[in-house]
């Protein structure tokens, strides 16, 4: 049994009284101070981990006003905050021992929307991704790119001044900011934008914090203007924090306070709004993708391309790409940049030609075309190009754009304990030094012997490097010191810099060498702000006139500080979880996007991929400093049998008060939320696979603590299912009646209860040819004959609850020819899976994959219809029994009927059939991205049209939508994600493959959708 575990999660009194303020003050937002909540902004993508003493979530700025104005009360005035967005830096910037205030889950508005002027106004928390897809009916969207569009916010944007692909035309955030509404540190809102003239004069004026920083910036922008010339390296992403040379323009005597709090990293201000410009988007977009040779073969041609008048080149080396094939982004790739025969592809440019005159960017595409050709007919080429293909469809487009932003997160997906780590992989030299530089870079890591991907934006100098590092490892911290005082010499050296796009952080203790003399002004600039270093320090500089305080280290505390704590054969067990690398990427915020629905539902990151993950390191590391071997413990379980002592100890242990702030507790909670989708399992770039480390958290938690009634049904279900199902109408009757619903809810924790299938499958089996398998005799018949067999693997919950399906399935396979041998009912297990009855499940995996193994010597097909139940004999069995497992393979009926499409006949008048639309399975699509296309494949050959729908869960998810406690969640679910389809699309020519999404269709919409096979059978003769 686990013991309980109590992290010291005390908070400091002065912020406990400091939330009783806001609260009495009518603070609008949320105010969070759990250890979970602390925990889950504790990391960024970074290497770094800082427990904060708790969160507040403003709702405006009036309550961000609120919030920095009691503060100011001489009792707080030890209160220091850190502004947050998407947690998605790369270098700490938002990290923090004081309190996190996070803009992204409440200052989400956007307003002001100018079509003409194209402008727009955006609170801090808008996700870029989703202006974008605000704005672009009026044919307009925010132009400055980065990976992490669809997490990043406008806070983080600015204050990174992010940029990304295409900054050589879209430039940086900052050249898009109008202007910036922020709440200064004495608790007033203020609006900084252009101002010269009398009016400039007026704000200097000014006896307030407003007017110092007025006063202070423009007297060492201007008085100092030649030294800040003479330091800021000409470059196309040019410096940030504090931007001292674009806050000032000497021809106007203009000073624009926004280009200064652009790239501070919220050391400054509180940003809470921007008026943005918008760009018209381009009618005219193609890329060109170039292979090489080599990597240096693909940056030394890298100028070339820029002189061709792109829009962005960007290049990626073969590393970088070989994880990209490994992975679900791949399959949507892989015609746009294939193989080059008999060549190895060792680097790739992806160049873009963009704009809004249509001929001429045809024509610098075509200009480029040709000259590869040139190049590529030449003999003796002595570019290294290999090949290159070209691709004008919009989603190909992004497609290959999906592939290179995900590129960045797959670099955490490498084998071995040493992972790609962010510390200096952002830095800037001018194009032309590239190539060399990035030579001399390689040769750096090549003496440590590490391993790395690169990728960058070649077009203005940036390069992407993760050399990958076990900071488990204390020495391997030390090298990660090594490489990067050497990177900072060699950025020095070809004139560039260190933090070239995703800012300082963590690194801003280099800051002093590279600015000089002007480091002074920086500290000035941010006195004039900040004079008591309340808002994120360390970062970037201190306060001048403040000494005794130091900046952030490269050699602050890491997570592998903490993860080391937790025994190695742990961590690869849990391999899951420990892997996380925080790079955001399951905050999604699209509801179309399989990923993740608990995370977008609630808004809570707790309740995401990355928070269950870093719950359940802390989780780890506690239970081991409490004693625990944690492995030990789960084969304990394993071999333990009924014991009415520990049955009583849980009951104990549950009923205890002393067992109340049990961290478990909170694990548990966010775990229970989960809906085991498995999105995550794909989506995320390094397969953070919650649903297989929450069965291994609640099987050992539920050693302590009793389990919820109604876990002891759904571990029986499988079992119970097949009796009830052989008396539909008596069992629908019976929990179809209202005090047996009070019940079944109430004490089993069940509602709508799914009812049962009339006629039953064996009454609709019947009428079929379809018989039970009988081993011995088809062991007995030729392999010949076995062609013409297929068996169908039934799962407890189509067979009781959809038998149609099934029977349809019979009726299609012998409209193909062949005949249905329908396997004995075995339990799947998945459930026991889900509610983590490990042991159970084991058991049941053994005997069922024994089964099986025996069936699949036939050598006949073994199908099975709904999707989860299928793919849990391929993913969950193959975790729990290892190569035990053996070699049986239960193929998913789009698989099936791809290996047999020649046997489906075009259906009758297929050409006046309305076309169907298809919602597959979440873990359908996970698993099997290649779904969608599948099925449109198949009812192609059938003469069908099948439109794929783009839709995230449906919130059923087996029986998670049938538990009380997620009811609500679960419906919710449902009517943010599927709902709007049916409102788009009949319901009737609306196809589900899952049985769960099915029957939630059936609670919602008082009618369901079919499965595809039924479409198929219905027209097929
Ligand atoms: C995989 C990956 C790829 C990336 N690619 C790019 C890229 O292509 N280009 C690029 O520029 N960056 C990139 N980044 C870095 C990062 O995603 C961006 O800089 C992003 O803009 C940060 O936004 P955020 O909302 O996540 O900010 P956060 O990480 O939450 O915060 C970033 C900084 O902004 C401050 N801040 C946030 N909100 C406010 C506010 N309201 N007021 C004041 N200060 C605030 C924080 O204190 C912190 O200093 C990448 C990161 C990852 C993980
Ligand atoms: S769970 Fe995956 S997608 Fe989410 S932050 Fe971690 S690594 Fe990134
Ligand atoms: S299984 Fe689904 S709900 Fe659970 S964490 Fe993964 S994506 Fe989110």
């Amino acid at each position: 049994m686990i013991p309980k575990i109590n992290p010291d999660s005390s908070v400091d009194p002065v912020y406990l009284n400091y939330f009783s303020r806001l609260k009495s003050e009518n603070f609008q937002g949320d105010i969070e101070y759990s250890y979970s909540s602390r925990l889950a902004v504790a990391t960024d993508n970074s290497v770094y981990q800082r427990l904060p003493k708790g969160v507040i979530f403003p709702k405006n700025r009036d309550d961000v006003a609120l919030a920095v104005k009691i503060a100011g009360e001489p009792e707080f005035a030890g209160i220091r905050f850190a502004p947050r967005g998407g947690g998605t830096g790369t270098n700490g910037q938002s990290l923090t021992d004081w309190l996190v205030m996070d803009m992204s889950r409440h200052m989400r508005g956007i307003r002001d929307l100018n079509v003409e002027g194209r402008t727009v106004f955006v609170e801090s928390g808008v996700i870029k991704d989703y202006l974008n897809q605000q704005i672009k009916p009026h044919g307009l969207f925010f132009s400055p790119e980065l990976s992490t569009s669809n997490r990043a916010t406008f806070g983080g944007m600015i204050s990174n001044d992010s940029s990304g692909q295409g900054s050589l035309k879209y430039g940086k955030t900052s050249q898009h900011v109008l202007t910036v509404e922020a709440v200064l540190l004495d608790g007033s809102a203020v609006t900084f934008g252009p101002v010269s003239g009398d009016a400039l004069k007026a704000k200097m004026d000014q006896e307030n914090m407003e007017g110092r920083i007025y006063r202070t910036v423009y007297g060492i922008a201007k008085n100092k203007r030649e030294e800040i010339l003479k330091t800021f390296p000409d470059l196309n992403r040019f410096l940030t924090g504090y931007d001292l040379k674009h806050v000032y323009d000497p021809e106007t005597d203009t000073i624009d306070i926004s280009r200064i709090i652009c790239g501070a990293e919220g050391t400054l201000c509180f940003i809470t709004g921007a008026t943005v410009d918008l760009t018209p988007i381009p009618s005219y977009r193609s890329l060109v993708v170039i292979k090489y040779d080599s990597f240096d073969s693909a940056l030394r041609h890298a100028p070339v391309l820029v002189e061709a008048n792109a829009l962005s080149v960007e290049t990626v080396d073969s590393k970088v790409f070989n994880l990209a094939k490994q992975d679900i982004v791949w399959h949507s790739v892989k015609d746009l940049i294939c193989e080059v025969p008999g060549r190895t592809m060792d680097g790739i440019n992806i160049v873009e030609f963009a704009g809004w005159d249509n001929e001429l960017e045809g024509g610098r595409m075509k200009a480029l075309s040709d000259s590869l050709d040139k190049d590529l007919g030449a003999s003796g080429n002595t570019r290294g190009i290999i090949g290159y293909q070209t691709c004008t469809e919009l989603k190909d487009i992004l497609a290959v754009y999906a592939m290179r932003k995900k590129a960045v997160g797959l670099l955490g997906n490498a084998e071995g304990d040493a992972k790609p780590i962010a510390f200096t992989e952002d830095t800037v030299v001018p194009p032309k030094h590239l190539a060399d530089y990035i030579q001399e870079f390689r040769a750096l890591l090549d003496s440590h012997n590490l391993t790395y991907g690169m990728f960058g934006h070649v077009d203005s100098g940036v390069l992407h490097v993760r050399p990958a590092l076990d900071l488990c490892d204390p020495e391997q911290e030390k090298t990660l010191r090594t490489i990067s005082d050497s990177v900072v010499a060699l950025t020095a050296k070809y004139g560039g810099i260190m933090w070239g796009e995703h800012g300082r952080g963590f690194r801003s203790e280099y800051g002093p060498e590279f600015f000089g003399g002007l480091f002074e002004e920086l500290r000035k600039v941010k006195a004039a702000f900040d004079p008591n270093n309340r808002i994120n320090p360390g970062k970037i500089c201190v306060p001048y006139g403040i000494d005794n305080e130091k900046l952030v280290s490269v050699d602050d505390t890491k997570r592998g500080f903490y993860d080391r704590q937790i025994p190695v054969d742990v961590r690869h067990s849990f391999r899951a979880a420990v892997s996380c690398n925080g790079n955001g990427l399951c905050f999604n915020f699209d509801k179309t996007a399989p990923m993740c629905p608990t995370y977008k539902l609630l808004g809570d990151r707790r309740q995401s991929p990355k928070g269950r993950a870093g719950l359940t390191r802390e989780w780890l590391r506690l239970l081991q400093l409490a004693g625990t071997d944690i492995l030990k413990e789960e084969q304990a379980l394993n071999e333990s049998g009924f014991s009415l002592g520990v049955l009583f100890a849980k009951l104990r242990n549950t009923m205890s008060a002393a067992d109340r702030n049990d961290f478990s507790h909170e694990v548990r909670n966010v775990m229970d939320c989960c809906l085991a989708c498995k999105a995550c399992a794909s989506a995320c770039p390094v397969k953070v696979d919650v649903p297989d480390f929450r069965s291994r958290f609640l099987n050992l938690y539920f050693s302590r603590y009793l389990r919820p009634a109604g876990d002891l049904l759904v571990r029986n279900i499988e079992q119970t299912a097949p009796y009830m199902a052989k008396m539909p109408r008596l069992m629908n009757a019976v929990n179809g009646f209202a005090p047996v619903k009070f019940i079944t809810k109430k004490l089993w924790g069940f509602v709508d209860v799914p009812v049962m299938s009339y006629p039953t499958f064996s009454t609709l089996v019947k009428s079929t040819d379809a018989e039970y398998l009988d081993l011995d005799k088809m062991s007995g018949i030729s392999e010949q004959e076995r062609c013409n067999y297929v068996i169908l693997v039934q799962d407890a919950f189509t067979s009781a609850y959809d038998a149609p399906v099934i029977a349809d399935f019979i009726s299609l396979a012998s409209k193909m020819g062949k005949k249905v041998l329908i396997l004995p009912l075995k339990p799947n297990g998945k459930v026991m899976h889900i509610r983590g009855y490990m042991k159970a499940f084991a058991k049941t995996a053994r005997s069922t994959a024994d089964f099986y193994n025996r069936v699949y010597q036939l050598g006949i097909p073994m199908v099975g219809v709904d999707p989860a139940m299928t793919l849990c004999y391929r993913d969950e069995y193959r975790k729990i029994l290892g190569d035990s497992r053996g070699d049986f393979v239960v193929q998913m009926t789009q698989e099936w009927l791809l290996d047999n499409l020649d046997a489906l006949k075009k259906a009758e008048g297929a050409d006046g059939i309305h076309e169907y639309y298809l919602m597959a399975h979440c873990t359908q699509k996970s698993l099997k991205p290649t779904t969608h296309a599948d099925w449109t494949r198949i009812f192609g050959a059938a003469g069908l049209k099948l439109v794929p729908v783009p839709v995230g869960c449906c919130g059923m998810a087996g029986l998670y939508g049938h538990l009380k406690a997620n009811v609500e969640r679960s419906m919710q679910i449902y009517r943010e994600n599927w709902a709007p389809v049916f409102r788009k699309y009949p319901l009737e020519y609306c196809l589900a493959t899952g049985y769960s999404c099915r029957e939630q269709v059936r609670r919602m919409e008082g009618k369901s959708v079919m499965h595809p096979l039924q479409v198929l059978n219905m027209y097929l003769k």
